[in-house]
């Protein structure tokens, strides 16, 4: 389960952010999940749960917000969007659609107390 790793980097992250606002602990983390970055908000959950224990942010709720998939269609030259990788163009119907957002994950902001 590759969340766990990507869970650590996570509250990585927010610890740093947290130390430098000089907080004692993290309220709330807000994740952005693109659809086409393979990460499971559920697994996300969970992993960031076990791995922010004993951190600044245990006990921090962790927000998701899904980023839709955005591709651009060579067919009708159209900037799409698109739910999972192989997904036919929604406008034309045609494949030769190129990925252009949704891959990635970020922490968005932070909650520190
Ligand atoms: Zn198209």
């Amino acid at each position: 389960m590759h969340e766990m790793a990507l869970a650590e980097s996570v509250v990585s992250i927010a610890e740093r952010e947290a130390r430098r606002a000089g907080a004692e602990r993290i309220t709330s983390v807000r994740l952005e999940i693109g659809a086409l970055s393979h990460v499971v908000p559920e697994a996300m959950r969970f992993a960031f749960s076990a791995v922010s224990r004993g951190s600044l942010a245990e006990g921090a709720r962790l927000d998701i917000l899904r980023v839709p998939g955005r591709a651009w269609c060579h067919d009708c030259g159209r900037e799409i969007e698109i739910s999972a990788l192989g997904d036919a163009c929604p406008a034309c119907g045609g494949y030769s659609v190129q990925v252009t957002g949704g891959q990635e994950m970020r922490v968005k902001d932070l909650e520190v107390a």
